[in-house]
C-alpha cells in the first residue's frame, strides 16, 4: 500500500504531499487535539465515571502523526480507574513510514513517554487492520489502513466517540461522504458523540441525515466553529450472515477455563488475562508446550501470496501482531530462557514454480520493504553467512522462537493458573454452565470453556463435526560444527533450519498424513537432510559430513492440525443438531432467508488448526476469541472473522445438501 508522502515546513511540522495540507495546527497540535477531541467529547468526565472493568472505545478518521491516540492514552492515564480499558481504532489511507512518524513526534517532547512505545511497535503498513497493544493490555490501538469507506464497514464494535479528523473536506472530498457518515452512525453504540475540527456544511448535513444531532461549537484558534453531536438511538446494523451472528451474551464472572497449554491455549490465556478475566488453564501433560509447541525452535514463517485473499490478509496481519506481542514480552522479561532470536529469514526461490510466486508477491505491490525484500543469491548468502544458489525473499524482522518458552511467558500472568496433569474427557452444558470432566475423576465449571487442544480438538462430542486433520510432522536436531557457527538467518526452502543454539540446529519438517506414529525415525532424519542437501548444499556442506550416522541424530514427532480451507478455526462452538435442524432450509435454498437465530448454550469457543504456522496465526486468534467472549472490539475485519468462524464447514455443507 502507498505510504504517506511528506514534506516538512519551515517550523519542522509535517505536509501531506497527497492532500497538500498541514496534518495539525501549526500554532499547537496537542492544544487543538484537546480542545476539539477530548473535551468536545467530554472525555475526562467519561473515562472518570467508568466503573471496573468497562471499556470504552474512541474511533477516529484519520490516524495521521498518532497525535489524538496519544493525547486519548495521556488522558485516559489521568482520568480513568485502574481496572478499566481503551480501544482506540483509528483509520488511515496513507500511513507514515516510521522514520516519519518518529520525526512527526519528536515535536512534542511532553507526550514521549507514550510516542516511544508507539514508535516502537509501529508495525510495517500493510492494507488491512493492525493490533498494537499497550501498557498490559489497557491500551489497544487497532488501525485500519486502506480507504475509510471500505475499512469501516468491514469494523465490528460499537464505537462511543468519534474523532472526525483527517484533511478537510476541501482537501479530501473522497472521504467525507454520504457512506461515511452511514457507517459512523451503524458502528456506534446508543448516546455515541462525534467531533470535529470543521463546520462544513457537508460534514454538519451529513451528520444529521444519518441520525446524529449537531451542534456549533467554538472552533480552535483562529477557527471560528467547529461542530460536535450525539447519535440519540444505536442504529441495527449487523448485516453479517444471519449463521455468524451471535447475541451478545455478557459473562460477568469473568472466569474461564481452557483445556490445552499449547500456543494457542496459552495465548488466548493472555489476552483474557490481560482483558481482565480469571483464567485457568488445563493440559493433560504436567507441564505447557508439549505437544506442537514444544519444539526447540519454530520459525517464524509466512507463506504470502500476490494476491490480497482472506487467508494472505489473516496471516500477514497475524504475522505483524506476533512481531510486536514478542516484542513486548521481550521487554517484560523475567528470566534469562530465549523467547526468541531476530536473525531475519529468508525463503529460498529453490524452484521454478516458487521463482514465479515470489516475484508475484514482488510485483504485487502489497508489502512494503520493512516487511519483506527480494534479493539475490549474492544479497542473501551474505545475509545467511554461508553460500546460497537462490535468489529469494528475505524478511528482516522475522527469525526463529522457543516456543516452550513462549508459552511459558504467556501464562506469566497473575489472573492466570496452569495446572497440568488433566485430560478431558467430556463437556457438558447445565444451569448456564460449562461442566468438564477429567480422567482423574474431577470436575471443573466454568462459564466459558476454550476448547485449544490442537490436533485433538475435535475428540469432544460439541467438536466432532469440525473437518480436523491431523498430519505428524519430525524435526531432525543437528549438532552444530565450526563451519555451521557461521549460519546467521533461518533459511526456509522445501524444508527450513535455524541458526544454531544450544550447539544444535533444527531441521524441519516432515509431512506425514494418515501416520500417527510418534517414534522418531531414522528414514524422516534422511527426508530432512536430503532436503537440505538438494536445495542449500552450501549449508548441508558446513553442517554434515561423511562420518554422520542419521540413526544416532535426536528429534522430536508432533502432529499439526489442518483444515480443509488451511485457515484455522476461531469463535464461538455451536450445538451441531440444534444448527442444522434450524438452518435445514439452507439445503434447498442458500438465499433462504431466516429472520432469528437460533437459541443455542453459550460460553464454548475453540481456537485450532493453525496448521504449520501457529506461531503467525495463534496469537492473532487469541485476540479474536477475547474479543467475541468480552464484546471488545474484534482486531480483524469482519470477512476474516467469517472465514474463521467455526460453523462455516456446516453452512457449507448444508449449501451444498451434504449433512
Ligand atoms: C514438526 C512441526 C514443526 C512445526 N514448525 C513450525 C514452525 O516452524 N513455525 C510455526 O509457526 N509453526 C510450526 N508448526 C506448527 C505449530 O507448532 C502449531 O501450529 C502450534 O504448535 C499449534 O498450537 P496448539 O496450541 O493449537 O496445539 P498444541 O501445541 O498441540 O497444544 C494442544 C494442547 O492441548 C492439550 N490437550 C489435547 N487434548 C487434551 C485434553 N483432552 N485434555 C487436556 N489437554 C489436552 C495437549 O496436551 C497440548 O498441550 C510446526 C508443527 C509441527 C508438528
Amino acid at each position: 500500500m502507498k505510504t504517506a508522502s511528506i514534506r516538512w515546513n519551515e517550523r519542522g511540522q509535517p505536509v501531506s504531499d497527497h492532500y497538500d495540507d498541514i496534518y495539525f495546527s501549526t500554532e499547537s497540535g496537542p492544544d487543538e487535539t484537546r480542545h476539539t477531541f477530548i473535551n468536545q467529547n467530554f472525555l475526562p468526565e467519561r473515562f472518570a465515571a467508568l466503573e471496573p472493568g468497562q471499556h470504552f472505545v474512541v474511533g477516529e478518521t484519520g490516524f495521521g502523526t498518532g497525535l489524538n491516540f496519544l493525547c486519548t492514552w495521556q488522558y485516559f492515564d489521568q482520568y480513568a480507574p485502574a481496572d478499566t480499558r481503551l480501544h482506540f481504532i483509528s483509520t488511515e489511507k496513507y500511513p507514515l513510514t516510521t522514520a516519519d512518524l518518529t520525526q512527526a513526534l519528536a515535536l512534542w517532547p511532553e507526550l514521549s513517554a507514550y510516542s516511544q512505545q508507539l514508535v516502537n511497535h509501529y508495525p510495517a503498513m500493510t492494507a488491512g487492520q493492525h493490533r498494537l497493544v499497550f501498557d498490559n493490555g489497557r491500551i489497544v490501538l487497532t488501525l485500519l489502513c486502506g480507504d475509510v469507506l471500505k475499512t469501516l464497514p468491514e469494523l465490528e464494535t460499537s464505537v462511543d466517540v468519534w474523532f472526525l479528523d483527517g484533511f478537510a473536506p476541501a482537501k479530501n472530498p473522497d472521504m467525507w461522504q454520504p457512506e461515511l457518515f452511514q457507517s459512523l452512525a451503524n458502528k456506534s453504540s446508543c448516546g455515541a458523540t462525534c467531533a470535529t475540527f470543521t463546520a462544513a456544511r457537508l460534514v454538519r448535513d451529513g451528520l444529521e441525515n444519518a441520525g446524529f444531532m449537531i451542534e456549533k461549537a467554538p472552533g480552535f484558534g483562529r477557527k471560528r466553529d467547529m461542530i460536535r453531536g450525539r447519535l440519540p438511538e444505536a442504529v441495527p446494523s449487523d448485516d453479517s450472515p444471519i449463521w455468524f451472528q451471535q447475541s451478545k451474551t455478557v459473562h460477568n464472572k469473568k472466569n474461564a477455563l481452557i483445556i490445552g497449554a499449547g500456543m494457542a491455549g496459552a495465548a488466548t490465556a493472555r489476552s483474557l488475562a490481560e482483558c481482565g478475566w480469571q483464567v485457568r488453564v488445563i493440559d493433560s501433560h504436567d507441564k505447557p508446550a508439549s505437544e506442537a509447541s514444544g519444539n526447540p525452535q519454530g520459525m517464524l514463517y509466512t507463506r504470502l501470496s500476490g494476491n490480497s485473499t482472506v487467508l494472505t490478509r489473516f496471516i500477514t496481519e497475524g504475522y505483524l501482531y506476533t512481531l510486536s506481542l514478542l516484542n513486548r514480552l521481550e521487554g517484560q522479561k523475567t528470566s534469562d530462557d530465549t523467547l526468541w532470536q531476530q536473525t531475519g529469514l529468508i525463503q529460498l526461490g529453490f524452484s521454478a514454480g516458487e521463482q514465479q510466486r515470489q516475484q508475484r508477491i514482488l510485483e504485487s505491490g502489497q508489502y512494503p520493504e520493512a516487511l519483506l525484500q527480494g534479493l539475490d543469491a549474492e544479497a542473501l548468502s551474505s545475509l545467511a553467512g554461508l553460500p546460497l544458489n537462490a535468489s529469494g525473499l528475505y524478511f528482516p524482522d522475522a527469525g526463529w522462537v522457543h516456543p516452550p518458552s513462549l508459552c511459558k511467558r504467556l501464562l506469566e500472568h497473575p489472573n492466570i493458573e496452569f495446572t497440568g496433569n488433566l485430560q478431558v474427557t467430556s463437556v457438558m452444558h447445565e444451569g448456564n454452565q460449562w461442566h468438564v470432566q477429567t480422567t482423574s475423576g474431577t470436575t471443573l465449571s466454568s462459564e466459558v470453556i476454550v476448547i485449544a487442544c490442537g490436533h485433538l480438538s475435535s475428540k469432544l462430542a460439541q467438536t466432532r463435526y469440525l473437518p480436523l486433520k491431523s498430519i505428524r510432522g519430525q524435526i531432525t536436531q543437528l549438532p552444530a560444527t565450526k563451519s555451521s557457527q557461521k549460519l546467521q538467518t533461518v533459511v526456509c526452502s522445501e524444508g527450513y533450519i535455524a541458526p544454531t543454539w544450544n550447539n544444535s540446529h533444527t531441521l524441519g519438517a516432515t509431512f506425514n498424513f494418515d501416520d500417527d506414529s510418534t517414534e522418531c525415525r531414522k528414514q524422516d532424519h534422511d527426508t530432512n537432510l536430503e532436503n537440505l542437501k538438494t536445495y542449500t548444499p552450501g549449508i548441508s556442506d558446513a553442517l554434515i559430513d561423511s562420518a554422520l550416522d542419521s540413526a544416532q541424530l535426536k528429534g522430536r514427532v508432533s502432529f499439526r492440525c489442518t483444515t480443509p480451507d488451511y485457515l484455522p478455526v476461531v469463535g464461538p462452538v455451536v450445538d451441531a443438531d440444534i444448527f442444522k435442524t434450524y438452518f435445514a432450509p439452507l439445503r434447498k435454498n442458500a438465499k433462504h432467508r431466516f429472520t432469528d437465530t437460533p437459541e443455542q448454550p453459550a460460553g464454548l469457543y475453540i481456537t485450532t488448526g493453525h496448521g504449520s504456522r501457529g506461531l503467525v496465526t495463534a496469537p492473532l486468534a487469541a485476540e479474536i476469541l477475547a474479543a467475541y467472549i468480552c464484546n471488545d472490539p474484534s482486531p480483524v475485519p469482519r470477512d476474516q472473522r467469517h472465514a474463521l468462524h467455526p460453523s462455516r464447514f456446516m453452512v457449507r455443507d448444508l449449501v451444498r445438501n451434504k449433512v
